[in-house]
């Protein structure tokens, strides 16, 4: 029998697999194999994310092993490794999940025709999505730009259960494999990511596990404490959905049953499946606009006057822009490699509004340290923050650190775990040290200047000054002209 090639993307999962599960429901000779994509230019993975592939590959390859099969590691452009393995191994078929990112599909696209030229059958299957994007259509018949009717319209569309994953996988034959190691996905001097391991349990084991925990512990409170940075009120399980751990749909009916079982849980667990409706939609922009990655929706962005300033850029990126909220995100960030929404939406307007540096500096940052770096839901959420997205907000929705800090870190724990240096200070003045009365702060032995630095920015001015930024670029794009509409979809 001719074997069937299961080529994993961003899938690195057993269960709910339709491609695997396709593959093994009517074959014995199913060869599984994985590609280091080298040929990805500046889309390869960031740091954060290599560390992860490293851990989510470790797991996926034990667990492979454990139903007795093997997982194969080959690296190099996938469109020539996956095509010189099926020729290797004279594949029959050829099946693998879907990709939404313009490099994820133009790979898929390329081996689906060098399969059909060589006569093989070559099939991509959903899973790493609710619906696909292009069953979700507005009454016009175009794709959406608004959440909420697109989330009315996705209730409508995803049906389906999870599948389970196989009992045994069969031993491939003899073929060469790299191995993990040799990749060297995971930092050695300096090995920044030493914390990691402690907070983190990449693959699908841990991914489950920490599914479990949240359904059981924190959803059910979930509505009224996931903007709270200084609560484990969400899930955390973004990195695992972005390495494809678990499927959208079994997250959804995992919550599902949760809410049918936990009495007064429907509204946390509502709100939660709300989210990963969020992740849906951004995907769903991604695949219609896939030139977002780089360039504005609202195409009048594209004059907008960003300034180049790289000692401030440098000053966010290490968390020393004296601004507490966003000194303890970009910390947070660094030492963990995650950050809490409410607080990535604070540091991102402080980059492009109170900076005014362009939001394609602070994605690039994120694409780099996140460990749940993710194309569609990084960059839909920094041009929501800009204000240059689907749905935005509003350019002139500028968020006040301060009235942010105090609202949703109201003791400054949050804070004072990241920023140490405020640890001594009152919950009044932790998110504003600058306004602490000289014989307060001489009391608490805390200078500020000395011992935090001083604001980057006057935060009043910096709003005025984009404000008025954003003026300019409206009167400089007069309405008739062709800048100032939105994209239409799939043009680049
Ligand atoms: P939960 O609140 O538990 O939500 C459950 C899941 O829903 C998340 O794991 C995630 O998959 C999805 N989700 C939640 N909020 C959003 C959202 N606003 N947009 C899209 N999906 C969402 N998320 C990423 O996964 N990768 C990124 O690279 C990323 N970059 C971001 C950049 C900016 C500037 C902003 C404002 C948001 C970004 N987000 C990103 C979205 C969001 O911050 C994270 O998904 C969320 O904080 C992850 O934590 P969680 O798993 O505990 O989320």
């Amino acid at each position: 029998m001719r074997p069937t090639l299961v080529w994993f993307r961003q899938d690195l999962r057993l269960a709910d697999h339709p491609a695997l599960a396709a593959a093994c429901a009517d074959s014995d000779a199913v060869v599984l194999v994985y590609v280091l994509d080298t040929a990805a230019g500046d889309r390869e993975p960031g740091g954060a994310s290599r560390w992860w592939l490293h851990g989510s590959l470790a797991a996926l390859e034990d667990a492979v092993a454990a139903r007795g099969g093997r997982l194969i590691l080959r690296r190099g452009d996938p469109a020539q490794v996956v095509m010189a393995l099926a020729d290797e191994l004279n594949a029959e078929r050829i099946f693998f999940s879907r990709s939404y990112d313009p490099r994820g599909r133009a790979l898929g696209r390329a081996i689906h025709d060098a399969g059909a030229a060589r006569g093989m059958h070559v099939k991509r299957f959903p899973g790493s999505l609710l619906a696909e994007p292009e069953h979700l259509r507005t009454g016009s018949g175009g794709p959406f730009k608004v959440f909420t009717p697109f989330w009315r319209a996705l209730g409508r569309q995803f049906e389906g259960f999870p599948v389970g994953a196989p009992d045994a996988l069969p031993r491939p034959p003899r073929l060469v494999s790299d191995s993990l190691d040799s990749w060297g996905l995971r930092p050695r001097s300096p090995d920044w990511a030493a914390g990691f391991e402690d907070i983190w349990e990449p693959g699908e084991v841990g991914a489950q596990g920490r599914l479990t925990e949240f359904l059981s512990e924190a959803a059910a409170e979930y509505d009224g404490a996931r903007d709270r940075p200084d609560q484990e009120g969400t899930s955390r399980l973004s990195p695992h959905l972005r390495f494809g751990e678990l499927s959208p749909r079994f997250v959804w009916h995992a919550a599902r049953a949760a809410a049918a079982e936990q009495a007064g849980s429907g509204a946390g667990i509502d709100s939660f499946l709300r989210e990963l409706g969020w992740r849906e939609f951004c995907y769903h922009l991604l695949y219609h606009w896939p030139e977002l990655t780089t360039k504005p929706l609202r195409a009048q962005f594209a004059e907008f006057p960003w300034r180049e300033d790289p000692t401030a850029l440098r000053a966010w990126q290490r968390g020393q822009t004296g601004v507490p909220l966003v000194d303890a995100g970009m910390r947070q960030l660094w030492q963990t490699g995650w950050m809490h929404n409410r607080v990535r939406m604070v540091v991102a307007s402080f980059l492009v509004k109170n900076l005014l540096l362009p939001w394609q500096a602070g994605e690039a940052w994120f694409w780099d340290t996140l460990v749940d770096a993710d194309l569609a839901n990084n960059v839909g959420g920094w041009q929501w923050v800009a204000g240059c997205g689907a749905d935005a907000a509003p350019y002139f929705r500028v968020f006040n650190p301060v009235r942010q800090g105090e609202k949703f870190d109201p003791e400054g724990a949050y804070v004072k775990h990241w920023v140490p240096e405020l640890a001594a200070l009152p919950p009044k003045y932790v998110h504003q040290p600058w306004a602490m009365p000289p014989q307060l702060a001489g009391a608490s032995g805390f200078q500020p200047g000395r011992d935090y630095p001083a604001p980057l920015v006057d935060l009043g001015d910096s709003r005025r000054r984009a404000l008025a930024a954003y003026q300019g670029m409206r009167d400089a794009v007069a309405p008739t002209s062709s800048a100032a509409t939105e994209r239409s979809p799939g043009t680049s």
